[in-house]
């Protein structure tokens, strides 16, 4: 799937935007969702397949974020990331990158 340079969730836009190095403290992140300023970080480098699933983890952060749905806590969102892709990808409902 191609990864988006912006992603309209409802009122929001969301842009992507690659970073060569991202943290939360001393932790080292593969993303990152600033909901209030509609960005999602990723981080550069990564596979094909685990940039596509942080896009849709990071993705998840921002709709909760944006419908404020409180209940889609991060253990939730680490699993309905991979299945949404998987569910997606199976039923060839992505587009594929432009060549
Ligand atoms: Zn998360």
């Amino acid at each position: 799937m191609r990864i988006p340079k912006s992603t309209k969730v409802g009122p929001m836009i969301y842009e992507t935007i690659r970073a060569d190095h991202l943290s939360a403290g001393p932790n080292l992140l593969y993303g990152q969702c600033d909901s209030e300023n509609g960005k999602i970080y990723m981080q550069k480098c990564m596979d094909k397949k685990k940039e596509e699933l942080v896009y849709f983890h990071e993705l998840l952060h921002g709709i909760a974020h944006t419908y404020g749905i409180n209940g889609l806590s991060e253990e939730t969102i680490k699993i309905l990331a991979p299945v949404l892709l998987d569910v997606l990808e199976c039923n060839k409902m992505l587009k594929e990158d432009k060549k």
